[in-house]
């Protein structure tokens, strides 16, 4: 019996060992995968959305990986301790997954909380190094919000109006070539079916069945859109009443000290308890229309 377990904790030992160097060597290929994609991208804008659209995913990964192989390394220490009774081996196993719980939860943690500020300093620095025209080599300039409608179709600005969409326009002032970049913007509004721009918002709301604390609801939406004024409705379930709704309502106008002075705005808004979602603007004008915008969203 002794020399039985004896044996079963070698060949454990080993086959954890053996498991967790998969773990760290896939973890490794998953961030190598992750950086080689991420090079093969040649423009600022592309390097920008691929980290946007990919960067937190690879992390993650790697965190779970390592973390289980974190934990099976656990689960092979003092190992002349455990061949003394079964009863440390399951103590060792029950803190081993402690110890991995601990690392996931801080990489969880780390991820949704420290992480997006630096991934969003990360975006602004790529969305905002100026460009050069590949066709000269020259150094191009971006324009303001106010000069930039002269180079965006009427569509554009109104998916820009209603901060759907975030256009970026790039000029070479030598040769006046133009390089438009499509960013997402703060709010949301659907693709029109009709004109194909990003215009359609809601604009009415109607309560079909109201929810209870013990039943769900049924609300009607309305939509319209801003550019070509096609309309939809659908009908859409509502989550029963939770006790802790807390609903904020936002100023009904905004004014700053010395408003033309103001280089830039940002706009936190806390949703909940511990979300965070943050909003840049060039000026109060836009922050102002964002936010009235962000009410009639919220209504
Ligand atoms: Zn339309």
């Amino acid at each position: 019996m002794e020399s039985n377990y004896g044996s079963f904790l070698t060949i454990w030992n080993f086959l954890l060992w053996a498991i967790s160097g998969i773990m760290v060597l896939t973890g490794i290929i998953n961030l190598f995968r992750y950086y080689t994609r991420l090079a093969r991208r040649k423009t600022y804008k592309d390097k920008h959305d691929f980290i946007r659209d990919n960067e937190s995913k690879a992390i993650f990964y790697t965190v779970i990986y390592f973390g289980v192989a974190v934990t099976l390394v656990v689960n092979t220490l003092q190992t002349e301790t455990v061949v003394l009774s079964v009863v440390w081996f399951f103590l060792r196993l029950f803190i081993s997954v402690g110890v991995g719980t601990l690392i996931l939860y801080i990489g969880y943690l780390m991820l949704k909380y420290s992480y997006p500020a630096r991934l969003h300093k990360k975006l602004q620095k790529l969305r905002y190094t100026p460009r050069i025209n590949p066709k000269t080599g020259n150094y191009m300039k971006l324009l303001s919000e106010e000069e930039e409608d002269v180079h965006l179709d009427e569509g554009m600005q109104a998916e820009e109006n209603v901060f759907s969409v975030d256009y970026d326009v790039w000029v070479d002032e030598l040769t006046g070539d133009v390089h438009i970049e499509k960013y997402p913007g703060h709010l949301q509004a659907y693709q029109c079916n009709t004109c194909g721009f990003q215009t359609m918002r809601q604009i009415k709301e109607e309560i079909l069945l109201a929810p209870t604390e013990n039943t769900d609801g049924e609300i009607e939406r309305f939509y319209e859109c801003g550019y070509c004024g096609a309309r939809r409705h659908k009908v859409l379930k509502v989550a029963r009443l939770s006790q802790d709704l807390d609903n904020y309502k936002l100023p009904d106008e905004l004014h700053f000290k010395e408003e033309d002075r103001v280089r830039s705005v940002t706009v936190e808004i806390y949703i909940g308890k511990n979300q965070k979602k943050i909003y840049d603007f060039p000026n109060t004008e836009q922050a102002s229309r964002f936010l009235k915008e962000f009410e009639l969203d919220n209504s």
